[in-house]
């Protein structure tokens, strides 16, 4: 097997990766020796898709925002679950952020005078959401790659995809990797990495993320022995287009859309009156299934689906196309509707991952609940679980996030390869490297009776079903026993193609079997969490309980399932308070 020797591994090239590899670059003064390792190419990763913009005070004192009304209503938002010291963290770096992609090129909506303009979001008090149109993500992404591609030190594996992860005695050794264009499988040895590898919100199929939003990183940790943490939060986008899931971005509410019932009603004045469409999503995403649920909804005859309607007719063509033309053009494209003249169809769609690899505050992946960190490991972005989205991600917080913890990383991961200097990297055995060749070998040798898609289709219809925006305790044990048939089933799978080249027949089983996991520990957590917060909303338990669960759930993958523990939520100044909007 090649053995391919590196300072620091970054694995995934979205935001959170990118951003983490040019700090580590800027810190060593190029010094610095990282290979990205995406399983895309690196412009097609997921985050080129956000849409509606990052949030960040960049006018402190005016319309009374400041900082500390920042971390109140992200911490609001997340219903107490957040680390409050990580929310100081992310909000007070965050204005920093904005502008650092200022500096390298992204094209910021400004106003007559020149200044970044910021649009309102779910759950701000004040408007704070910079944005470049309805494509933050896009011009993100489009200015950190050009940044990268000057970088001498810098190696992008594009379409490389890491399937196992090497960590011995508490220390990060290296990660494995099936190169897609050619099936061959090498050892990136490095003396740190960190993981930056997306969301996983493809367990469910009714989702506004990639196909390639597989948790891949979050279950290769987990498999690893690490602990996740809060798994059972995943947030459901309230307005995701029927069929097909595509999202339209809060800020079409944001820049003044309506939520319409079938009796024209704007139901959100029943559910939150002060912020009405602008409640957070949990509380938004509640409203319609409720309303749907009541028969107040619209039906879609073909494929089945309740919806309500996003209506942006009164914000006008000029509007709709200097501010959210994306969504205007994707409307047309893959609905014939023009938000011009129509309402939209809509209803909530996975999202965002809430849980992820339980990290410290400074992004440090953790062995335990018991403050012990790998040594040499990272993790940040969606992927990461630090906590500052808590139970309930508000919206443009995830892209501050990345970028926040995108630079904290990538500096301490910098300053980590310095302090060890010249130090060889560590030895990795003959008999590690054939087992994990084995894995690659084996799968793709595999000759059941099982179609690995049919799995994957029957997991996100359960996900779909019964892990959905209310949860009902009978339908999470039910869930959790078909999944555990489906894990089983998965072991009799049959890999169809056995070429070399681009086999994504391969790649896809071994993406679902990430999701398998990814899938029991969410519905265990839920399972396990009696009380209603944030994004779980448990029916027989409608409502929060503090004395009981303001606790971070930590979940371990066992020989026998799933070992669940707990940990303290941090709270500095913000004392938890009746969520009302
Ligand atoms: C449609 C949409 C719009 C959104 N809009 C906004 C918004 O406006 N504001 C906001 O704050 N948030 C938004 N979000 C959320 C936000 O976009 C994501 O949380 C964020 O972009 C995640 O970035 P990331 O860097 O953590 O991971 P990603 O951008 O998902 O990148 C993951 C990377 O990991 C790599 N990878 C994964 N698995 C492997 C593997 N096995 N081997 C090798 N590489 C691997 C991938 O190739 C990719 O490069 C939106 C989400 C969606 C779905």
């Amino acid at each position: 097997m090649e053995t391919l020797d590196f300072d620091l591994i970054v694995l995934g090239s979205g935001i959170a990766g990118m951003t983490a590899a040019i700090h580590a670059t800027n810190a060593a003064n190029g010094g610095i020796k990282i290979a990205i390792v995406t399983k895309l190419h690196a412009m097609r990763s997921h985050s080129v898709s956000a849409e509606g913009g990052i949030s960040g005070v960049l006018y402190p004192g005016e319309a009374d925002d400041s900082i500390n009304l920042h971390a109140y209503d992200t911490i609001k938002g997340s219903d107490y679950l957040a680390d409050q010291d990580a929310v100081e963290i992310l909000v007070k770096n965050a204005p920093k952020e904005i502008e650092f992609f200022d500096h390298i090129g992204v094209s910021w909506n400004r106003d007559d005078v020149g200044r970044i303009q910021q649009r309102a979001f779910g759950g701000m008090s004040i408007p704070r959401t910079a944005f470049a149109q309805d494509r933050t993500g896009f011009f993100m992404m489009r200015a950190l790659y050009d940044e990268l591609t000057q970088m001498k030190n810098v190696f992008v594996f594009h379409e490389n995809f890491a399937y196992s992860l090497l960590i011995e005695r508490g220390r990060f050794k290296g990660i494995f990797v099936l190169d897609l264009a050619t099936r061959a499988i090498r050892l990136f040895r490095a003396k740190a990495c960190i993981i930056a590898s997306g969301g996983a919100s493809r367990v469910y199929d009714f989702t506004t993320t990639a196909h390639s939003s597989t948790g891949d990183g979050i279950a290769l940790a987990y498999k690893a022995g690490l602990p996740l943490k809060d798994m059972e939060f995943v947030q459901f986008h309230p307005t995701a287009l029927i069929p097909s899931g595509i999202l339209i971005t809060e800020a079409a509410r944001g820049e003044g859309g309506y939520l319409l019932n079938k009796d024209g009603k704007r139901f959100m004045e029943d559910y939150a009156k002060s912020k009405m469409e602008l409640a957070p999503r949990d509380i938004v995403s509640r409203a319609i299934i409720t309303e749907i649920d009541r028969k107040r909804g619209f039906k879609d005859e073909e494929s089945g689906l309740g919806y309500i309607q996003l209506d942006l007719r009164h914000l006008g063509r000029k509007l709709i196309d200097e501010r959210l033309p994306m969504i205007r053009d994707m409307s047309i494209k893959t609905l014939d509707v023009d938000p011009v003249k129509e309402p939209l169809p809509v209803r909530p769609a996975a999202h965002f991952t809430m849980g992820g690899i339980h990290t410290d505050i400074e992004g440090r992946v953790m062995i335990d609940e018991k403050k012990s960190a790998v040594q040499g490991l990272w993790a940040a972005g969606e992927c990461g679980c630090v906590s500052v989205h808590g139970s309930n991600r508000l919206g443009s917080n995830s892209l501050s996030q990345c970028s926040v913890w995108g630079r904290i990383t990538g500096l301490a991961a910098a300053a980590y390869v310095d302090s060890l200097g010249g130090a060889p990297l560590d030895k990795v055995s003959a008999d590690t490297c054939k087992r994990e060749e084995l894995k690659i070998t084996n799968l793709l040798d595999s000759d059941g009776s099982v179609n690995p898609y049919d799995v994957k289709a029957a997991m996100q219809k359960t996900m779909g079903e019964l892990v959905y925006v209310y949860r009902t305790l009978n339908g999470l044990r039910g869930a959790k026993k078909i999944i555990g048939e489906l894990k089983k089933k998965f072991k009799d799978i049959y890999i169809k193609d056995k070429g070399a080249v681009y086999n994504t027949n391969l790649r896809d089983a071994l993406e679902i079997d990430n999701l398998l996991e990814l899938a029991d520990a969410i519905v265990s957590c839920a399972i396990n969490r009696k009380e209603s917060r944030g994004a779980h909303a448990l029916v027989e338990y409608p409502k929060r309980d503090d004395t009981n669960w303001l606790k971070h759930t930590i979940v371990y993958k066992t020989h026998g399932g799933v070992g669940i523990s707990y940990l303290p939520v941090k709270i500095t100044k913000w004392k938890p308070e009746p969520r009302v909007y």
